[in-house]
Parts: C-alpha cells; structure tokens; sequence
C-alpha cells in the first residue's frame, strides 16, 4: 500500500466517515497493510482528537466474587473455579479511602465495580450515597460497573453525580451465547441504552481472544460507534486458571495493535482504552498501544495485576505523553523510585491478586 492510502484512512476517520467493513476487515488481518503506518494513521488521528493525553484509570473491586452470572471469561462467576479472595461489599469508609488513594495515585477518574447481575434498589440508594461522598470531598470522575440497569436506576445513580457506567458490549451478538447464557446481549444494549438516555456517559468495550472472529470485532466497534460511546476500553483476555475460559487464541502483538487502530478508526473521538492484558498479549510492543489508544488501566485488573505503577508512569514518559492527572508525575515516580524498573518474565504471567492488593485499606479489626 502507498502512503496515500494510509492518508487517506486518517483523513477520511477525522472527517468523521465509517469506514466500509471490508476495508476494515483488511487492517485487521492484510499482510498488505504495514503495521507502523497502519500506526502512524491512527496516531494522527488519536493526535487530532485527544493530543498526546493519557488518561489513568484504577479499578477497584467494590466486592469480589459471590456472582450468580457465569460469564466465561470471569474469575466471579459461579461457573468459575479461579481460587481468588471473596469478600461482600466493602464498608463505606474503605471504598473513601481507596477513592483518595486513588485520586492521590494521578488518576484521572475513579472505578468501582460491583459483581453481580445487576443492583437492587437498595443497592442502588447506597451507591447513590458513596458517590455523593467521594465527589464532595476529591475533583476525581466517577465510573461504576454495576451489572443490569434499567432507565429508573440509572437515573438515581445520575442525580447523585455519576459521570460514567461501565458496561462492556464483550463481543458480538452472534458469539455472545457461546460467552455466557445466564443474561443477552440484548439486556446489555438495553442498560447503555438506558444509561445514555439519562445522560450518563457510557464506557463500553470488548474482550478479544474468545474465540471470535475479526467480524465479531468489527460488530462491536460498529456498533460503539452507532451508540456514539465516549470511552472504549479494549481488553485481551487473560487467561485465569480455573475460569470457563482458561486459555486465550493466539494473539500476536501485532493483531493486538491492529485491533486499537481500527477501534480508533472507526470511533475517533472516543477514549480508546489498552485495558486488561495489555502486559502478557502486547508484551514488548505495549508502548506502540498509546498511539492508537489514549488511556490505560493502572495497578492491575478485576482479579488479576498488572505492571507496577512506577513502569506503566515510566513508560507514558518515555514515549513523550502526557499524563492526564492534577497530579505530578514526578512525584509519583519520585515515591516509587525504590521499585523495580520492569517486571521479569515469572510476573508477567497471570498473578490473581490476593487480598492485600484488592482491600489495601483494609484493617482487620
Ligand atoms: S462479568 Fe460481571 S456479571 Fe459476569 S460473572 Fe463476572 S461479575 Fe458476574
């Protein structure tokens, strides 16, 4: 492919254009189309659109486990026999303390998740409650990921300052069944839709090694595209021991890389996140994610970690990005300068986390 050709995706994507599926079909899987300028075209556009900004997300696991759903690829599931650390929701005062934690780390916005299908009312009250109490006290974004919500809900949950939920398409209608059976994709579309309709910003995406195809991939990206999502985030599956779906496909680096640009082509104003599984399927080439994607997940997923602070900082400097944050990078850096620069091979394989990594406000009494 001449340069024009890559030109011409960055310029027709900034026009705001959908590129034809068969087109994008290519750039997954062509060996015509060069990897660095499929890159470079995605870069311009991620430039035009979000400067050299990267957003830092934190999760944290508001409870663990106890979930009746058996989503394939999820260490929570009753269908999961992962040997991770249950506990129910956390008290109040621990999930402030991790919300400080967390704002004082440099991150941009706050997640809490909550395992389960979905929240009951009363539930629903009581985040209602946490959330007016962290945003009164830190200028940090909120997201949530409760599981099923319907309009009546979501419009609680806004009222009391939520500025985001989290929602993951996952894949596509034709694979979802083949992924979990105890809920739809259609009850998934249905809580975006909800949420968008009482003006919550929605933050959805995928998990890709479950066995689908670059057409299943593309549906989603369509599809986020359709339902106008300001925050994608891009997960490669890690495979936890124990879960329905202990091994993941065979990713290479490159279709990893592949898979951001297209996301970036055809939604190119949204945060596109590198999220779950960035260090074990990008491995050396993780950096290269930051040109298509402008936000990552720092310290770790739902069950498992990830790199160490310091390293994923590090590395956001070296490439020459900004980090998103009131805080100052070189603080953060200055506070972790005693750990190690990189992890070794031995941890960057799955490591689930243990209790002291997913309550480390945790007293016991
Ligand atoms: S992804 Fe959510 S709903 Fe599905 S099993 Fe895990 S915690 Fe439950």
């Amino acid at each position: 492919m001449d340069r024009n050709f890559y030109h011409q995706l960055s310029e027709r994507s900034m026009a705001g254009e959908i590129l034809e599926e068969s087109l994008a079909r290519e750039l997954l899987v062509s060996n015509e189309i060069e990897l660095l300028s499929l890159l470079n075209a995605a870069y311009e556009v991620r430039k035009k659109f979000t400067g050299k900004e990267v957003s830092i997300h934190i999760i944290n696991n508001a409870q663990n486990g106890h979930c009746p759903e058996d989503c394939h690829y999820c260490a929570q599931a009753k269908s999961s026999q992962a040997a991770i650390d249950e506990y129910p929701l956390k008290p109040d005062a621990e999930i402030l303390a991790e919300a400080k934690r967390a704002y004082e780390s440099g991150a941009f916005r706050y997640c809490m998740v909550f395992a389960g299908r979905g929240p009951s009312q009363h539930r629903v009250d009581h985040l209602a409650k946490l959330i007016r109490a962290i945003k009164s006290q830190y200028p940090i974004q909120i997201c949530v990921s409760t599981g099923l919500l319907d309009q009546k809900k979501a419009q609680v949950l806004k009222e009391a300052g939520l500025d985001r939920l989290n929602h993951n398409l996952n894949t596509s209608q034709r694979h979802y069944p083949n992924i979990c059976t105890t809920h739809t994709y259609e009850e998934r579309l249905n809580t975006l839709r909800a949420a968008k309709n009482v003006g919550i910003e929605i933050c959805s995406g995928l998990i890709i090694g479950m066995g689908e195809t670059a057409d299943d991939i593309l549906e989603v990206a369509y599809r986020l595209r359709e339902l106008e999502a300001p925050s994608i985030p891009v997960n490669f599956l890690i495979p936890i021991p124990g879960n329905v779906l202990d091994h993941s496909a065979q990713l290479t680096p490159e279709y990893c890389l592949r898979v951001l640009c297209v996301y970036r082509f055809l939604n190119p104003k949204a945060e596109i996140r590198v999220a779950a599984g960035r260090e074990i399927h990008l491995r050396s080439m993780e950096v290269m994610a930051l040109y298509p994607a402008n936000s990552l997940f720092m310290d770790g997923y739902l069950n498992t970690k990830g790199s160490n602070q310091s390293r994923t900082l590090q590395m956001i400097k070296d490439a020459g990005f900004v980090i998103k944050s009131d805080y100052q990078l070189e603080e953060i850096l200055n506070q972790e300068a005693a750990a190690p620069a990189s992890l070794s091979l031995e941890q960057e394989r799955v490591q689930l986390k243990r209790f002291p990594d997913l309550r480390p406000q945790y007293q016991k009494q």
